[in-house]
């Protein structure tokens, strides 16, 4: 069995729609894919709809902006019931900040560079989300940088002169709140030390308390040591550990299936989650 549990697609910050991100993780021999953009549950529909036509097992869920401390983070839900009152209400405020932000970021960055509002709105058409991807977009756009890895290199990065961060729920609020909508809290990307900075140990114990199910220990943005450590800290805490691309489409380098999530856990997720898994 191969399990992905975590893809982005045009509703958020990935370039492909709904159905071809379920479409191309079949033709990827995937056997389970999860649908986890970013603060929205607006490509589920569509990517229900390809996962029966390609026969390819659908997770669906979302991936919440939270903040720990002063620190950005991201949790990964999966199988809620997407019209639950606390989390929708979380979600709505989350996507419209975002767009606050993403003007006040071009607005800093056009004092820099040839880059406009109407740019970003031409690089996120399909969105329903607007991230820092698509401002990447546009400076491509505009020639200012080759590819969205060499805009956060500078420009977009978490600690840099142009960034503004956006409203997002405290983390152990969204973990609850993930939990009263019967979805199933991860912690995602937990030891992502190059995109800014990672929580202390504390917070992991502090999320376990408020119904934490895992961490996304398998990603391409943690070293082998940040693997080890992250896989000792699950012990302890008894909880399990995911692995996933993180697949953004054309944009970034993750390729589908990159890391895997045992079937093991996948049996845990869809037992503690409330929606069902899409089966062909
Ligand atoms: P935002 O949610 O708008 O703050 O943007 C975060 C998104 O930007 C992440 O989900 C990634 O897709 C992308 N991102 C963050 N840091 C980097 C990085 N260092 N290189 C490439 N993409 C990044
Ligand atoms: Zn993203
Ligand atoms: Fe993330
Ligand atoms: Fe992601």
């Amino acid at each position: 069995m191969r399990i992905d549990l975590h893809t982005h697609s045009t509703a958020s910050d990935g370039t492909g729609s709904p159905a071809q991100v379920v479409a191309e993780a079949a033709a990827a021999g995937l056997d389970v894919v999860a649908l986890t953009d970013h603060d929205t549950t607006a490509g589920w529909d569509e990517a229900a709809r390809s996962a029966r036509e390609h026969g390819i097992a659908l997770v669906r869920g979302t991936e919440v902006s939270a903040r720990a401390g002063g620190i950005s983070i991201h949790l990964l839900c999966y199988l809620q019931d997407p019209t639950h009152p606390a989390l929708v209400a979380e979600l709505d405020r989350t996507r419209d900040d975002r767009v606050n932000r993403a003007r006040r970021m071009v607005e800093r960055l056009a004092v820099d560079f040839p880059i406009t509002w109407q740019d970003v709105l031409d690089q996120s058409a399909d969105a329903v989300v607007v991230g820092r991807p698509h401002i990447a977009d546009a400076l491509v756009a505009r020639g200012v940088v080759p590819d969205r890895s060499a805009a956060f290199v500078d420009l977009l990065r978490s600690d840099g002169r142009y960034h503004v961060p956006h409203y997002a729920p405290d983390a152990a609020v969204a973990v609850a709140a993930i939990r009263a909508s019967g979805g199933v809290p991860v912690f995602a990307h937990p030891g992502a030390d190059a995109r800014g900075r990672i929580v202390p140990d504390e917070v992991f114990d502090e999320l376990v308390d408020a119904g934490l199910a895992g961490l996304e220990v398998l990603h391409r943005d943690h070293s082998p040591a940040q693997r080890e450590r992250l896989g000792a800290i699950a012990d302890r805490l008894g909880i399990f550990v995911t692995g996933s691309s993180d697949y953004h489409g054309t944009g970034k380098p993750n390729r589908l299936g990159e890391n895997l999530t045992e079937p093991s856990v996948l049996a845990a997720i869809e037992e503690q989650g409330s929606s069902e898994v899409i089966r062909a």
